[in-house]
């Protein structure tokens, strides 16, 4: 599994100038191919332009895989423009340069050193990059220097291939989790309520949708393909851009902290209430709000069974129609009208957790049919606590500053300050 790592160079000027030079390795590579595309209709191969920028940068401080990355990536987003060549209304080969570009370290040209320092070769006789770290403890097999324009700093990201520890128990204790647009998940242990703040993760989707309409409705306006039109269309692919990062970072944290306490509290099995349920009980409004929190659902769950699967953890599904709106003691079905859904049986919990709790119980009751050995009786005697001994549901909520989702709960392999690639 790959983590990636963000690590502070203290060397600022040495990274403005290596990004300097790879931006114009890769401008040199753009102009290159349009100048021979032009003049003689063809593209020049990979090899051959690897060829000519070594002679281009002979003289550039940089490691040679260095030079070859910048060409690489070029070549990466011309090949993604002849692949989206039949799908795209006007398609355009990549065709800008670049004054500054990211700076691309290969394996070879990085060492751990005893003394905690990573040095990054910039080729024989050139001062090296050199950056402190006390997290690593295995020699990446990447690294980029990336451009933080917030803090108007370069970073170093560093990829390092992890082995994670798998779980040794056989336990079948049983988390079950509950997805929904108000909070994305809300989940239960038997004992325990986690409810994940959907605020900020609502909020990016709302932002998103409101200037998505406002550039569409703007568009809608002018001739297609006219300057005006290709303006409006950049800054629309852009907003889609990043606010499909924004989301994935709140579903990122969200989930590598939901494996976090499973780890912690030994739950072998993560039991996830069916979307397609979801999908029939929640009115989303529109049409494309639907969509998105489908696409939503389906990152979520695919982020889940990545996590879980890499620390062994089973990943299971249960069907479940009405859960936030039956009670689970005594199965009367009827709504919550305020925070509290509060039962004649006497039964009274956080209304927002109700549907986690009876994907639970449900889940239980149906894997208990299936194979009656597999269950022991400290499981079952859990998910009959719900008589009373239910702790209070805890909130997890999304801070975009922090590198992974704090909590007391944050164990290995998710605790360092890496979020997973
Ligand atoms: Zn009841």
């Amino acid at each position: 599994m790959n983590k990636t790592y963000i690590l502070p160079i203290e060397q600022q000027e040495l990274a403005y100038k290596l990004a300097r030079l790879s931006g114009r390795i890769y401008s040199k590579t753009v102009s290159t191919i349009f100048k021979l595309k032009e003049s003689k209709d063809v593209w020049l191969s990979k090899n051959n332009m690897e060829k000519l920028i070594k002679l281009y940068a002979k003289e550039f401080g940089m490691h040679s895989q260095t030079k070859q990355g910048a060409v690489q990536q070029y070549y990466t987003n011309l090949k993604s423009f002849f692949k989206s060549m039949d799908k795209a209304d006007n398609p355009k080969p990549p065709y800008r340069t670049r004054k500054y570009n990211k700076v691309i370290y290969k394996k070879s040209a990085i060492k751990l050193k005893d003394n905690n320092i990573l040095r990054l070769s910039n080729g024989r006789g050139a001062t090296p990059l050199k950056v402190k770290t006390s997290s690593l403890n295995q020699r990446p097999k990447y690294a980029e220097i990336i451009y933080h324009s917030k803090e108007d700093r370069y970073k170093l990201h560093v990829v390092v291939d992890i082995e994670n520890k798998k779980i040794d128990y056989d336990n079948n204790k049983t988390l079950a989790v509950d997805l929904g647009q108000i909070h994305p998940m809300v989940t239960f242990d038997g004992e325990q309520s986690l409810i994940y703040n959907g605020g900020k993760l609502n909020s990016f989707i709302r932002f998103r949708n409101k200037e998505l309409a406002k550039l569409q409705n703007k568009m809608s306006k002018c001739q297609k393909y006219s300057n005006r039109w290709n303006k409006l269309n950049r800054g629309k692919k852009k907003l889609l851009f990043k606010s499909r990062n924004k989301v994935m970072d709140v579903l990122q944290k969200y989930t590598s902290h939901l494996i976090s306490y499973c780890i912690k509290n030994r739950v072998s099995i993560i039991a996830i209430g069916d979307i397609k349920g979801i999908r029939e009980n929640i009115y989303f409004g529109t049409k494309t709000n639907q969509k998105l929190h489908q696409w939503v659902y389906k990152k979520l769950t695919d982020m889940i069974e990545y996590k879980a699967q890499s620390v062994g953890i089973k990943v299971d599904y249960q069907e479940e129609s009405y859960t936030s709106q039956t009670c689970p003691k005594c199965n009367k079905r009827h709504k919550p009208n305020n925070r509290n859904y509060n039962c004649q049986c006497g039964f009274s919990y956080h209304r927002d957790s109700i549907g986690a709790i009876n994907i639970y119980r449900k889940y239980l009751l149906v894997s208990k049919k299936q194979s009656v050995k597999k269950y022991t009786r400290g499981n079952l005697d859990k998910s009959s606590r719900l008589e009373g001994e239910l702790t209070s549901p805890f909130g997890v909520r999304y801070d975009s500053n922090s590198i992974s989702c704090q909590t007391e709960w944050n164990s290995r392999p998710f605790s360092s300050q890496g979020v997973s690639a």
